[in-house]
């Protein structure tokens, strides 16, 4: 590939256009190395895997452009990559974080992050008003969003927080997770951190764990972030990095393909007579339908939710009596996922029982549609 100033679309199928330079190979290689030859002067480019690790070096560099940031890091998964955002401040800094949120992350919020000092408030994150109440000017380190968020999908205006969060002296930081790069730049909406869980629609195919963190300045926050990734250890393996890489050069064409069956899915379901409620940012009476039209470009992503009528039961049951929807946690492959989501958070979730949240894969709409709609109407698994 030639420099030039290729669109992302082209970037990312061809891995940046990146050729291993001793053979070649227009994939780049695996180095199974955990160490780094130093000259006699001691002299080293890389000492050390947990360190620098060859293996990032590409998807990191086409995660900063793709986010448009200065630079990227990714880590042994979202958790890790989250959890490091948090750690990087210090015991008596103030944080705000959603109500309703990644239920991993705000379970470590509220236990761990608390334990170790730092002060939490959740919020309502679809009221700005609410955010701008319980900020503390001087004291509140950082903002932390997720849009759309899991599992209702609700969308935060990410320009707005922003503005709250600045005028405070704290920072935006995006879980952008269900977004992608593809629909969603957050950086460009006045964020200053972007983070993935590139378990999810990055790597796209459900084999990894990993995550991601894209900074829009190098700052010392951002350099403390490092730190604290190479002190804890949280790096994927080089064997993930690289499909990471592999399977982020499908990105566009997948997520673009499951959004428009997501919205496909959720323009039917909404007139299904056994459905109460869809939630789905692309739906024009979803309360944040605007806002995810002005920060979405090009699709609203391919995660959805449904509310069954008849109750808790008749989720599980529905649940229970899928062929070709797999009933697994997680989101982002290219297989489609169905979830009762307050079975898998247990007691204390805020998700109603009634909900089934679906993550939508490749497959055929129309199967995918009649596979959730015999399943509703109590008939037949065809599996
Ligand atoms: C899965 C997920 C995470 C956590 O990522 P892991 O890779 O599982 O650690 C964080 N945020 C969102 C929105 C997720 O879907």
């Amino acid at each position: 590939m030639q420099e030039r100033d290729w669109r992302p679309e082209s970037l990312t199928a061809q891995g940046l256009g990146w050729v291993d330079p001793s053979t070649q190979a227009i994939n780049p290689p695996i180095h199974m190395s955990s160490t780094f030859l130093r000259t006699p002067g001691y002299g080293t480019e890389r000492a050390y895997i947990r360190d620098q690790n060859p293996a990032f070096e590409q998807v990191e560099t086409l995660l900063a452009k793709l986010e448009g940031g200065a630079a990227a890091a990714i880590s042994a998964s979202g958790m890790a990559a989250a959890t490091s955002v948090f750690m990087s401040l210090k015991p008596g800094d103030h944080v705000v974080a959603p109500e309703m949120m990644y239920w991993s992350l705000r379970n470590w919020l509220v236990t761990y992050a608390r334990d170790w000092g730092l002060d939490v408030t959740l919020v309502d994150m679809t009221s700005l008003d609410a955010l701008k109440a319980v900020m503390r000017p001087g004291k509140t380190r950082l903002v932390w969003i997720e849009t759309p968020g899991n599992p209702l999908w609700s969308v935060t205006d990410i320009a707005v927080a922003a503005e709250i969060a600045h005028q405070a002296g704290a920072r935006l930081a995006v879980d952008s997770t269900v977004a992608t790069p593809v629909f969603t730049q957050p950086l460009k909406l006045g964020a200053d951190l972007v983070m993935h869980s590139a378990t999810k629609y990055l790597n796209g195919h459900s084999d990894l764990c990993a995550g991601a963190l894209v900074t829009k300045e190098k700052d010392a926050h951002w350099q403390r972030i490092v730190e604290v990734r190479y002190q804890l250890g949280a790096i994927p393996g080089s064997v993930e990095a690289w499909l990471l890489f592999r399977g982020m050069r499908s990105l566009f064409p997948r997520v673009r393909q499951q959004a428009a069956t997501a919205l496909d899915l959720a323009q039917r379901f909404a007139k299904h007579p056994a459905i109460a409620h869809v939630l789905y940012p692309g739906l024009p009476g979803f309360p944040g339908h605007e806002i995810a039209k002005r920060q979405m470009q090009g699709g609203f992503g391919g995660m959805l939710s449904v509310r069954v009528k008849a109750g808790t039961e008749a989720a599980k049951a529905t649940a229970a009596r899928v062929g070709l929807w797999q009933r697994a946690t997680s989101l982002g492959g290219t297989e489609s996922l169905i979830e009762h989501r307050a079975s898998v958070e247990g007691p204390g979730s805020p998700v109603p029982g009634d909900l089934l949240r679906l993550s939508v894969g490749l497959e055929d709409a129309g199967d995918l549609y009649d596979d959730l709609d015999q399943a509703l109407s109590g008939g037949n698994a065809l599996g």
